[in-house]
């Protein structure tokens, strides 16, 4: 599968282009032959595009904000881990898998943790010394606890054979957040937005400013809000989640019942952009129900004139240059 195939179908296919040095030549197949990625600028990878559907081609929820040379990873729905060994094998060293560090999960939807546990434990095999922190809701804590606990075996096993990795690294350190700013680093700056997700009592989107200045907001699983809107206000990359108002119809009326008060239609996410005026406007976690991607952009672009792309597992988004300088302060 091709790295940076970012399908541009907006009106700013500049923004969207292959990421500088890391993409393989046209044809090429070997990772082995993709030059390491040295750039420090921040990047948005998608790991994953997925839904619960068990799409092949759409691993479950994840997306990585690259700054600084570091990955911070947004929710890790399943094939996470290999996902982003695919990006690092093409280049974007900073999601090899010692490297996962970190992450930020925006609710408990299983379709979004359930690569949780690979994330604890794959990197860690594989010689990640440090424990994954994980911020999230509410109740993330209990479910770091009892994966721990339900791989309490894995682990003992491991560290009292003959495989050399000894370290804690398979440890978690879990934060309860709430909205507001729940993380800063010298790379980045990160602000949780509570958002309205059917029953949740908690489920957040999260807003990156890079120490380059480049803001990118991922939605996670939301209605409509205006909070995204506020939180975008001009952002460079906005991610939402979306589904499609023409497959919504052909919905039984239970599931649209609960997709209206889950999730976003086209339509209302042209509404959502207008005001929140993204430079590139990213769908994922699309339920299409029978459309193409070229139809949901055509259903966003009937309410919303700005640039727009259909996202694919591992298309990368490199973000303005001319906003590429550190801040002078
Ligand atoms: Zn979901
Ligand atoms: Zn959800």
């Amino acid at each position: 599968m091709p790295l940076a195939s970012g399908r541009p179908l907006g009106a700013c296919a500049g923004l969207v282009a292959l990421l500088a040095g890391a993409a393989p030549a046209a044809g090429a197949s070997n990772p082995a032959t993709v030059p390491p990625d040295t750039s420090r600028a921040t990047r948005v990878v998608m790991l994953g595009t997925g839904t619960p559907n068990p799409d092949p081609d759409r691993s479950g929820p994840a997306v990585a904000v690259i700054a600084g040379g570091r990955a911070y990873l947004v929710d890790c729905g399943p094939g996470v881990v290999r996902r982003a060994a695919a990006a690092a094998a093409h280049g974007i060293r900073a999601l090899e898998a010692d490297r996962l560090s970190i992450v930020f999960v925006t609710h408990l939807h299983s379709d979004h943790t359930v690569g949780l546990p690979d994330l604890m434990l794959t990197p860690w095999v594989l010689e990640r010394r440090v424990p994954l922190e994980v911020y999230g809701p509410p109740g993330i804590k209990d479910m770091t606890d009892h994966l721990l606990a339900a791989y309490a075996e894995d682990i003992r096993i491991r560290q009292a054979g003959l495989e050399p990795e000894k370290s804690d690294g398979y440890k978690v350190n879990a934060h309860e957040i709430e909205e507001g700013v729940v993380y800063s680093d010298s790379n980045v700056t990160v602000t949780a937005i509570a958002v309205p997700h059917a029953n949740w009592e908690h489920a957040f989107g999260y807003r990156f400013e890079a120490r380059d200045r480049v803001v990118v907001v991922i939605s996670g699983d939301t209605r409509p809000t205006e909070a995204i809107a506020r939180a975008c206000n001009g952002c460079d990359v906005l991610v939402h989640e979306v589904y499609s108002i023409k497959g919504f119809k052909n919905r039984p009326s239970v599931w649209q019942r609960y997709h209206a008060d889950a999730h976003t239609s086209t339509e209302q996410l042209a509404g959502i952009a207008t005001w929140a005026r993204p430079r590139l406007l990213v769908l994922y976690h699309q339920l299409f129900w029978g459309v193409s991607d070229e139809d949901l952009v055509r259903e966003v672009h009937r309410g919303y004139s700005g640039a727009v792309v259909s996202a694919h597992d591992l298309d990368v988004y490199p973000l303005p240059a001319e906003k590429a300088h550190p801040k002078k302060k």
